[in-house]
């Protein structure tokens, strides 16, 4: 052996362990060097650890390796875990570098590789670092789950909760405001059954509490927040500990919101599915004894259909799917007329460009206000740490915590602007669609659906044939271009009765206050689900490039 490349590594990890150091291994390697009269052709002085070959030193050791492919040449280290902490990817390094005629030695582990059962040696040189990391990061989670079974929250702390340490050097989570005051009018609000889940997400939301629709899942099922603790063993057993931090919310708090959960999602999901199929159920009367109709599915060989039918023994059945289709068909061939597009235009600008961008608006806003804060928690903590109030290993859990915080933070306002120009764009889309009013009725929510059932009612129903009539109101009569009320209120629409009338008039159609006032809900209804696909649309791009 006349020369030799010397490898030195030392993982930020291994440093707080002594003889690791990188002067000591360096020493070591130049020292054996003079003694066997080898040159030096350079060292690499490596900080990073060794699971794999993607480090730095290493690269640049290898690529001048590659420049001289033909010439024997030799690294040299002081043992084998400072090569690699890997079996698998030290084999297949050991093959790449013996195509470039290079050779490992480490010159406290040597091994002649001349004699064929020291390749034996050799494996197990390779085999123990990484027998040992194992070990290592086994005994870290035995630690983790030894703090959780004596009621301590090692982890990250969930939203709500911070980490910190306490004075006797032992780590737990304490309340973290604003979140904390939120999750626990959630719970309460929750408890109550009033409002669906997802509203009261939205408005946790609002108040301060960003988190996705899953992660207030998450949160709502965590028995963190009453106190509990959970333990997971490597049997797959799940154990639960009482904690030793504060609680936000009572444990029978925490269950009448588990029950509420359960049972709100076998419900709704049952029940939107037949309201869904069934939407002009309560619209349709049995022609023989006069009740109204009701939806159920009936058993076939293969699947089960959904039917229409009476409940009175009478023989009225008609399936589901065909009257819904000769409905919306029907609804279909009703043209907006001309003279009425002008108040359709004003109403979808006020639904679709000022409601929606509004609330677009002040939700990025309070997003903003968001990053701004979470900046703000991490300047004070870093003047805390300088301080030495706040000790490294809280400082970087905090910094860990706000960065994700950011980071989602940042995602929801791009997914903000997005929807913000989706309604830019969609706003220039010009009068052609607005014609074919009800075209998108199949994206219609359930309710909207229903709602605009209740507003054009079919008649003449033939129950064999599935043909019928729309019920037109003598209002609408006037502004569709086919054929003829309701009274709701016009809670945050701009459009008002009065400049309807005004623009009618102007536009050839005279019409009651009480005409325009269908018509503007009508027109309203339709406006809302205008806009719905393109934001769809923009919607599942972004998802797909998420995931
Ligand atoms: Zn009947």
């Amino acid at each position: 052996m006349k020369t030799a490349y010397l490898y030195v590594r030392v993982s930020t990890d291994e440093q707080k362990r002594k003889g690791y150091s990188l002067p000591d291994q360096e020493d070591r390697l130049l020292k054996y060097c003079k003694y066997n009269n080898i040159e030096v052709k350079g060292i690499y002085r490596e900080d990073y650890s060794a699971k794999n070959f993607n480090r730095p030193k290493w690269k640049e050791l290898f690529s001048e390796i590659k420049k001289k492919p033909t010439e024997h040449k030799n690294i040299l280290f002081v043992k084998w875990d400072r090569f690699s902490r890997n079996i698998e990817y030290a084999y297949e390094m050991i093959g790449k570098l013996r195509k470039y005629k290079t050779t490992l030695m480490a010159i406290d582990q040597y091994i002649d590789l001349s004699v064929p059962e020291n390749i034996i040696l050799q494996a197990l040189h390779l085999a123990f670092p990484e027998a040992e990391n194992t070990r290592r990061s086994q005994n870290v989670s035995n630690g983790i789950r030894r703090a959780k079974l004596m009621g301590r929250y090692p982890n990250k702390a969930p939203i709500g909760f911070l980490n910190v340490t306490l004075m006797d050097g032992k780590k737990t989570i304490v309340p973290k405001e604003p979140e904390a005051e939120i999750i626990k009018w959630a719970f309460n609000q929750v408890a109550m059954n009033d409002h669906k889940i997802s509203e009261i997400n939205r408005i946790a939301n609002d108040k301060g509490l960003i988190c996705s629709r899953s992660y207030f899942f998450r949160v709502l099922r965590n028995p963190v927040y009453c106190g509990h603790i959970l333990v997971k063993h490597n049997s797959n057993e799940n154990q639960i500990i009482p904690g030793l931090h504060e609680t936000l919310i009572s444990e029978s708090l925490f269950y009448q919101v588990q029950s509420v959960i359960n049972t709100e999602r076998k419900n709704t999901a049952k029940r939107d599915d037949l309201r869904a199929m069934f939407f002009l159920r309560g619209f349709l009367t049995c022609p023989v004894c006069g009740q109204k109709l009701t939806g159920s599915f009936s058993k076939g060989k293969l699947k089960r259909y959904p039917y229409y039918h009476c409940n009175n023994g009478c023989s009225i059945r008609i399936g589901a799917i065909l009257l819904n289709n000769c409905y919306q068909n029907k609804l279909q061939e009703l043209i907006l007329s001309n003279s009425c597009i002008e108040l359709f235009k004003k109403i979808l600008e006020d639904q679709n460009i000022k409601t929606q961008k509004t609330s677009y608006l002040h939700t990025q806003y309070l997003v903003e206000r968001k990053i701004k804060e979470e900046n703000l928690t991490l300047s004070k903590g870093r003047k805390l740490l300088i301080a030495g109030i706040l000790k490294i290993d809280d400082y970087n859990a905090l910094k860990k915590e706000n960065q994700v915080n950011t980071k989602n933070l940042k995602m929801e306002s791009r997914n903000i602007s997005n929807k913000l120009k989706a309604i830019d764009n969609s706003n220039q889309i010009k009068d052609k669609p607005l014609v074919k009013i009800f075209q998108k009725f199949s994206e219609f929510d359930i309710s909207d659906k229903k709602h605009l059932v209740n507003l054009i009612p079919p008649i003449d129903i033939d129950y064999k044939t599935g043909s019928l009539s729309l019920d037109l109101n003598h209002a609408f009569s006037k502004i569709f271009s086919k054929k003829t009320l309701e009274k709701t209120n016009f809670i945050d629409r701009n459009v008002s009765v009065e400049q309807a009338i005004i623009i009618l008039a102007k536009n050839g159609i005279l019409v009651s206050d009480d005409e325009t006032r269908i018509i503007l809900e009508l027109l309203y209804l339709i406006a809302k689900n205008h806009k719905k696909s393109e934001e769809r649309k923009i919607q599942n791009i972004k998802e797909i490039s998420d995931t």
